[in-house]
């Protein structure tokens, strides 16, 4: 007993130094680890509107009805121990990026001009905004935070995930003009019950933003704009009045993109292109090396 006590103890503090470690580990620690701290964030929003939801009528038709939420089970204490380490490698597992999404998330030049993620062209430069530069790759943390999205939009019955309209675009993409989406940003597309958001229609518009101002931003904690640095940014949605479109605004997709991280976290290291590439080892066996 003494002897499983002293290793579990021994696991724990490998764990510490490993957070603590910034060097390499700063990424993985930013991205797997800190999503830990939305948990009891959003049991606590959930009892809370729970509480209101049996106490008044639901009178706004957008609003999701919530479930329990019981997956997970560990409290939010700000220290990663075993049992948040092994939650965090299931919920990789459970909240996967699945062969269909993948497909989606490949360029769709033609005549086909890449295996689906550039071929590295371009100079890689500053500001991102005009960076032509191929990364080889989505960006990692676009796929961590589309499957942190999945899991909470799992937890209402209103709002679905459909698909992922447009991931990588190269240079000879006929739409590979944006910089933002050789790796950097992916377009993505919901359900409202069984209707399947899309195309040039006014009523997209408030379901859209009911999505991003209640999920993208809660959870994932995205600005509006591209003006602070290191958050996702989703592009501004709308159509004029009469139903046309604006220009730099989405209507029938949400555009999320990573074009305001600084060049430190937009290393080639850090776009993937497949499951291997995203997930890389499990957190068990890091802390075990
Ligand atoms: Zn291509
Ligand atoms: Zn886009």
């Amino acid at each position: 007993m003494k002897r499983a006590l002293a290793d579990r103890l021994l696991e724990r503090e490998k764990t510490i130094i490993l957070v603590e470690n910034k060097t390499n580990w700063q990424l993985e620690k930013e991205e797997r680890i800190k999503p830990s701290l939305w948990w009891k964030q959003v049991a606590q929003a959930q009892a809370q509107a729970q509480n209101q939801t049996t106490s008044t009528e639901q009178s706004d038709a957008n609003t999701p009805k919530l479930t329990n939420l019981s997956y997970m089970q560990i409290d939010e204490t700000g220290v990663v121990d075993m049992n948040v380490i092994k939650a965090i490698d299931e919920f990789q597992e459970e909240y996967a990026i699945n062969n269909t999404i993948w497909l989606q998330l490949k360029c769709k030049c033609s005549p086909k001009k890449c295996s689906g993620f550039g071929n590295g062209l371009g100079t890689n430069t500053s500001p991102e905004r005009y960076n032509t530069y191929e990364f080889p790759g989505i960006h990692r943390s676009l796929l961590f935070g589309l499957c942190a999205l999945n899991f909470y939009l799992a937890r209402q019955d209103v709002y679905k995930f459909r698909l992922i309209s447009s991931g990588y675009r190269c240079h000879s993409h006929t739409d590979g003009k944006t910089a933002n989406h050789r790796g950097k940003a992916l377009d993505i597309q919901f359900y409202k019950g069984t209707w399947a958001i899309g195309g040039l229609n006014k009523n997209n518009i408030a379901p859209l933003l009911y999505i991003r101002d209640n999920f993208f931003k809660t959870y994932l904690n995205t600005q509006n704009d591209w003006d602070n640095i290191n958050l996702f940014t989703t592009e501004p949605i709308g159509l004029t009045p009469t139903g046309e479109k604006i220009s730099g605004h989405t209507y029938s997709w949400i555009h999320m993109d990573v074009r305001s991280f600084e060049k430190q976290y937009l290393l080639d290291e850090y776009f993937c292109t497949d499951a291997t590439t995203l997930n890389k080892e499990k957190l068990i066996t890091l802390i075990n090396k």
